[in-house]
């Protein structure tokens, strides 16, 4: 029989949430395995990595966004320290303002003090004007970044792979047991198993009442030449320089799809969007899609399971994992060695999800 191997952390998935979650509990010295698969649509590798105070047409505040950009920005840096790859980028957000109410409702908010550092109403728009169709105003959204999240994970990988940290596995929820207060999984034992898996978290047995509300997410990879790569774009749709020429632009939002495939109506909208905001022509270098483990009161979900408490989450990091997933990772990290808690309003014990979760349990339990 093959001989266990004891680690502190099973961790399932290496997006974005595992990734960061792994990276604070190895800082700890923990003994940490991340098991991933490369399954279709997950979301880090198809992110644009937008922080952004204010988004949407309504120009909504970012929750808390002080706090987490400035944990975010010290902890993509460290990493960048450590991995040799950018990961932070410091962008502003040209914005189009589509209409006199638009543009009214941008000057009516940067006079608001909680706005006002953010928001510039006389962008410099030289470099770029001729490429863009015409709105009936620009502004600018600064102290704003770009995290390239692709980068990222593909350079965390490599680490674990070196530390002997990794496993491509399909994980499955079958073979998982408890030997007394440890869980024993494949040729580990473990204190705790924590499930970051992303939008596929809606077929955990272990965390089946909670309200995620994926959505799919299809972009383009675009070439425009000529077109400066300072800033990103906000025209009908978001054009982000990811280096080389090449602009991240999308994305579509549904939450009714079949499966994690690009579709022709995506690509058609995308396009349909891509005409509407350029003047210059595009070349399409790839079509890609994703799903966004977005929740249904766009707050992270952080805990334990309430029966069994070796089974843990951190998923539910929706549209702004970029901008919350490292200050939420460190506090995941902290709680899990008793160093500090889960915040209420991040907790899934806000929900009421029972402990009906079916032959799992009983299995768990003879
Ligand atoms: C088109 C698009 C644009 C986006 N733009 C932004 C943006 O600008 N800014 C921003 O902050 N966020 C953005 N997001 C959201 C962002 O991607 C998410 O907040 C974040 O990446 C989620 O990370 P995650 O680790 O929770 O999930 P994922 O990245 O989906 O990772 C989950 C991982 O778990 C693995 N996994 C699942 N089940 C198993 C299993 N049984 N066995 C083994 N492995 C398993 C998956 O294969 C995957 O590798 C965007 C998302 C999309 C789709």
């Amino acid at each position: 029989m093959e001989k266990k191997q004891h680690v502190d952390f099973i961790i399932v998935g290496q997006g974005l949430a595992g990734s960061l979650l792994s990276y604070f509990l190895l800082q700890e010295n923990q003994r940490v395995v991340v098991l991933d698969y490369p399954h279709k649509g997950t979301s880090t590798k198809v992110a644009a990595g937008l922080v952004n105070p204010i988004t949407g047409r309504r120009l909504a505040k970012s929750w808390r966004f002080e706090e987490f950009s400035s944990f975010a920005k010290h902890t993509y840096l460290a990493l960048e320290e450590e991995l040799g790859v950018k990961i932070w980028n410091y962008r502003n957000i040209v914005r189009a303002l589509h209409s006199v109410f638009e543009e009214n409702e941008w000057v009516r908010r940067s006079g608001y003090p909680e706005f006002q550092p953010y928001l510039n109403d006389t962008p410099t728009t030289a470099d770029f004007e001729d490429k863009m169709q015409p709105p009936q105003a620009w502004g600018e959204l600064v102290h704003c970044a770009q995290v390239s999240m692709p980068a990222f994970i593909e350079a965390w990988k490599k680490l674990l792979v070196e530390k002997q940290a990794y496993v491509e596995t399909d994980f499955d929820y079958q073979h998982i047991s408890l030997q007394g207060n440890k869980v024993s999984y494949g040729k580990w034992i473990a204190e705790k198993i924590i499930f970051c898996e992303g939008a596929k978290a809606t077929e955990n047995p272990f965390f089946k009442n909670l309200p995620f509300l994926p959505t799919k997410g299809e972009l383009l990879l675009i070439r425009v030449d000529g077109l400066p790569e300072t800033r990103i774009y906000k025209q009908k749709l978001f054009l982000v320089p990811i280096g080389s020429g090449l602009f991240w632009a999308g994305s579509t939002t549904s939450n009714e799809f079949d499966d994690a495939n690009p579709t022709v109506a995506g690509n058609e909208k995308l396009n349909a969007d891509l005409k509407a905001s350029l003047t210059v022509p595009f070349e399409i270098v790839a079509h890609l899609a994703g799903i966004r483990p977005t929740v249904s009161d766009l707050r992270p979900f952080l805990g334990l399971n309430a029966q069994f408490p070796e089974f843990g989450i951190f998923n539910g990091l929706g549209t702004k994992g970029a901008l919350m997933g490292p200050f939420f990772a460190k506090q995941m990290a902290d709680f899990l060695l008793g160093k500090g808690e889960i915040e209420p309003e991040v907790d899934i014990e806000r929900f009421e999800l029972g402990t009906h979760n079916g032959h799992f349990f009983t299995k768990l339990n003879s």
